[in-house]
């Protein structure tokens, strides 16, 4: 490879974005990401070398599990020493899952990890897919005083590149399809690619070494709150056998009934050692249980803050943390802090 250019893989997990019209029958078609030159000509002119990895099978991003993303970690840890970055595409409709784990798989992290998908196949004339490939790719190859530009995991879509631990989708039509409400873009592009240097993580130390976890905890269950919300259903939801930790999505900045019952289940299933993490049901702001009587007693009960996490970004973080194996407190140490700037306290 030519030193002088950025070297990129490109790992192909599935999604819309890999789609195209066959020219006779007009039916989609798996596109073959290994030609992507003969696809995509102009793509010579960007500084870089590319090569393609294409995931066995490719799946439907509503088939993801963790076991995917321990995979593609994998797949990244085998050839971080090639690349100087790496583009996934991923189906949208949990790309933001998946880009969350692997933004917490990943510690020490000091390459770029663009994820990218499309609403539109790639092989349709007004896909959305082409700007999108093609903009990861050069991201992921951008270097600023030498170092990679956007040393994190982010997703980049319809003109926009976000932190990925902060995203969300936020829409089954619109080409623009994920929203970073609580932070803001680390780029943002138009004619030029203005990159927002101060949002983008920089690594710790440059020399330290990029660690990868190899386990992801199971046990993770999502409640969202409802006015309505019965106690003997909360009651066995929440004695569910296996059941380690609870994403609670709550009202407003975390507020939830003060009925005794639904704070002494919750008291009662923390005693049992289960995790419960307060996020808000809201799609901006932020969970502060100091703010009204409501968040005051789940507080006082022993549920944790989830500031202004996104439900990926804490679904993810769970599993990445109870994962770990490590005692109680300290588990719960680490939920207590931002790992990789999944929320600003
Ligand atoms: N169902 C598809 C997927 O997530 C949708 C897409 O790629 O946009 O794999």
């Amino acid at each position: 490879m030519n030193s002088s250019k950025s070297s990129i893989l490109i790992i192909y997990t599935g999604g819309t974005i890999g789609m195209k019209t066959d020219a006779e029958t007009g039916a989609l078609v798996p596109f073959d990401f290994s030609a992507i030159y003969d696809e995509f000509p102009s793509l010579k002119r960007l500084n870089v070398d590319i090569d393609v990895q294409t995931m066995s099978p490719v799946i439907d991003s509503s088939n993801v599990a963790p076991a995917n993303w321990l995979a593609l970690a994998g797949i990244i840890r085998d050839n971080y020493a090639r690349y100087d970055g790496f583009v996934v595409l991923h189906g949208t409709d949990t790309m933001s899952y998946t880009a969350s784990a692997l933004s917490f798989l990943f510690e020490n992290l000091a390459k770029p990890v663009v994820f990218t998908g499309s609403q539109i196949p790639i092989g349709v004339l007004r896909t959305d897919g082409r700007e999108n490939l093609i903009t990861a790719i050069e991201i992921a190859g951008a270097r600023r005083g030498g170092q990679p530009a956007v040393p994190e995991v982010s997703l980049y879509f319809q003109n926009q590149l976000f932190r990925a631990n902060r995203t969300t989708k936020r829409s089954a039509e619109a080409l623009s399809a994920f929203r970073s409400y609580n932070y803001p873009p680390l780029a943002e592009v138009g004619v030029n690619i203005a990159y927002n240097f101060p949002a983008i993580l920089r690594p710790d130390s440059a020399d330290s070494e990029l660690r990868v976890a190899g386990r992801l905890a199971d046990g993770i269950v999502v409640i969202k709150l409802f006015p309505g919300l019965s106690e003997q259903i909360l009651r066995s939801m929440l004695s569910a056998p296996g059941l380690r930790a609870v994403v609670l999505e709550t009202f407003g900045a975390g507020n939830a009934p003060t009925s005794e019952w639904f704070i002494r289940v919750l008291h009662e299933a923390i005693q049992r050692g289960v995790i419960i993490l307060n996020i808000t049901q809201c799609g901006g702001g932020r969970v502060s249980m100091e703010l009204y009587e409501t968040g005051l007693r789940l507080q006082k009960a022993g549920v944790l803050c989830g500031y202004d996490m996104t439900t990926e970004a804490a679904v993810a973080k769970l599993m990445y943390v109870l994962g770990l194996g490590l005692p109680d407190e300290e588990c719960r140490a680490l939920l207590r802090r931002p790992l990789r700037g999944e929320f600003t306290a």
